[in-house]
């Protein structure tokens, strides 16, 4: 790995600055992407500007009738804190699935929303619930949010501080894993609201999490297994690897599509 320059601003404010004064930097979160891509040599900033000393990136709190969860929060602290089980346990039960027990002390919701990962479980998640992304300087919602394999709408100064959450009647997610990694080969988060219908999303596509239109329409109508009966993902929308084939994800997650609906019927008996 190159050298590096380490700073750990107190302040919001000063992270901008320290974004805005030339320099070639990265922000650093929790490290578990960032720190793999530059030991790879894939990324080879001159300075990282470390998140973990700004308490406003911590919180969860309630903010205008929503959850408030800050960027910094790790998948651990959310999964086991008791602000996200009250309001969607589907997405606090998503985070405890994420990774190994390692990995969820230090990798946090920020870091992998701004990643966008097309295996990762958080886009997901935050994309079915029509979730709100804060930054230091707009709000961005989760549809607009997500442009693509790796790619968000993020300025390349611009800090993600948080996300507001609605409250679901049901969510839940379900993936099947990459054995090695615990990533999702594919996963499909799955949520139903009062006044807004059901929005599904699935992640382990070759774009980064997408939203299944046809799959939202028919649970709109009935939200059971049985309204999917019939419904394809299409293949050209998946990964291909050595794990697994467009063909077998595409399947898989029609087949998640219908349990995860059912994991969500059974979680709110
Ligand atoms: C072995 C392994 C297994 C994993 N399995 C899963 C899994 O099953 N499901 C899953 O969802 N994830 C999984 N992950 C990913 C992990 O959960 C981390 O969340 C993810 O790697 C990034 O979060 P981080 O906090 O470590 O971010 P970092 O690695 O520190 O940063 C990632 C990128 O985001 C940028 N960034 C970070 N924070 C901000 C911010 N606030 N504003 C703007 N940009 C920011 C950084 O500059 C960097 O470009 C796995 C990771 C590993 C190593």
């Amino acid at each position: 790995m190159q050298d590096f320059d380490y700073c750990r601003p107190a302040s919001v404010a000063e992270v901008l600055t320290l974004l805005r004064d030339g320099v070639d930097s990265k922000l650093l979160a929790g490290g578990q992407s960032l720190l793999a891509s530059m030991k790879l040599g894939l990324m080879a900033p001159a300075r990282l500007i470390a998140l973990d000393r700004i308490p406003a990136l911590r919180n969860s709190c309630e903010e205008q009738g929503q959850l408030r969860l800050g960027a910094m929060q790790t998948h651990g602290e959310l999964a086991a804190g008791p602000a996200l089980q009250a309001w969607v346990p589907g997405l606090a039960q998503m985070a405890s699935h994420i990774a190994d027990a390692q990995v969820r002390a230090m990798g946090t919701v920020g870091g992998s929303l701004a990643n966008a990962d097309p295996a990762a479980c958080w886009p997901a998640g935050v994309l079915a619930l029509g979730a709100t992304l804060i930054t230091d300087r707009r709000e961005i919602a989760a549809d607009d949010f997500f442009t693509g394999l790796f790619g968000t709408a993020l300025e390349p100064d611009e800090l993600l501080c948080g996300l507001r959450l609605r409250r679901p009647r049901r969510m839940a997610y379900l993936k099947f894993e990459q054995p090695a990694s615990r990533f999702a080969l594919v996963g499909v988060a799955v949520a139903q609201f009062d006044d807004d219908g059901v929005r599904v999303a699935l992640t382990g596509t070759s774009q980064g999490a997408v939203r299944l239109p046809a799959f939202e329409q028919a649970l709109t109508r009935h939200f059971d297994p049985v309204a999917l009966q019939g419904l394809r993902v299409d293949e050209d929308l998946m990964s291909a690897d050595l794990h697994a084939g467009a063909d077998y994800r595409a399947h898989l997650a029609a087949v998640l599509a219908g349990r995860v609906v059912q994991q969500a019927l059974e979680a709110s008996k």
